[in-house]
């Protein structure tokens, strides 16, 4: 690797200390919890943030990463697999997904946690049945449906009401390049964190027991990982708290 990739100083000093921390603040939810921290997954976010950290974040030691703009992520993982020469490397689409992306996504992307629609779980798996017959990737697309809370539609942050899981759970498990993994959470700004995670929980257990192969629960960020674990979150997505502010989107 080039040898930006120096953790002894300047970016990658940065960057291995905020990870540090931030696992620091992980491990300690599960133990409040009585949860193993092994079963919870920090997954650092490196949208905005240049293929130059994300090399630093891999000489630190994490190989998988969460994504959400396209064409900047799969420009990005790309750029990252050829220049580490890393086979092992994971590339996770978090944000929300336009059904004419589903295409670019399929290339790059090893789990997609913001799956909110029939339609597009149905443009993702023709996709990924293209990847593969090119041979742009082998194996299955994993999936997660994002859950849309009470009066979260309203505000646009897209996500499936609790009793329209099931059918679209349905049209994944029936699809051929789909992998039902399990559910993810945004939680609404309004309100307190607590309430919507303890929500969120009760629909996890109860889906669990209908997809007990689905036992994924993204749910967490920077400012909410401790409640989100202590509710059952089994992968943290965090941004800010390890790569610091993002830049401002111009429009
Ligand atoms: C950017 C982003 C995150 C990370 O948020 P931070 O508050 O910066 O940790 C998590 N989830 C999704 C879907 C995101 O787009």
């Amino acid at each position: 690797m080039p040898e930006v990739s120096d953790l002894s100083s300047g970016r990658g000093h940065e960057l291995a200390a905020n990870l540090a921390r931030v696992r620091d603040r992980v491990d300690a939810a599960c133990r409040a919890a009585g949860r193993s921290p092994a079963d919870v997954q920090l997954l650092p976010v490196t949208k905005f943030f240049p293929a130059t950290d994300v090399e630093l974040l891999i000489a630190a030691g994490v190989r998988e990463f969460g994504e959400s703009r396209e064409p900047e992520a799969g420009t990005k993982a790309t750029e990252v697999r050829e220049s580490t020469g890393l086979s092992d490397l994971r590339f996770h689409m978090i944000g929300q997904l336009q059904r004419n992306k589903a295409k670019t996504v399929a290339r790059w992307a090893d789990r997609v946690h913001s799956v909110d629609s029939g339609k597009l779980a149905q443009a993702l798996d023709r996709a990924v049945g293209t990847a593969r017959e090119d041979g742009a990737r082998g194996g299955a697309l994993e999936i997660l449906i994002q859950i849309g809370l009470d009066d979260d539609e309203a505000k646009g942050r897209g996500g499936v009401p609790a009793d329209e899981l099931p059918a679209l759970a349905d049209t994944i498990l029936e699809s051929d390049n789909l992998e039902l993994c399990g559910l993810m959470v945004i939680p609404p700004l309004g309100g307190s964190p607590e309430q919507w995670l303890d929500q969120t929980a009760r629909i996890h257990q109860g889906f669990v027991v209908q997809y007990p192969s689905a036992t994924e629960l993204s749910a967490g960020m920077s400012d909410d990982l401790e409640i989100a674990v202590k509710y059952g979150s089994t992968c943290v997505r965090v941004g800010t708290a390890i790569m610091g502010s993002r830049p401002v989107i111009s429009p």
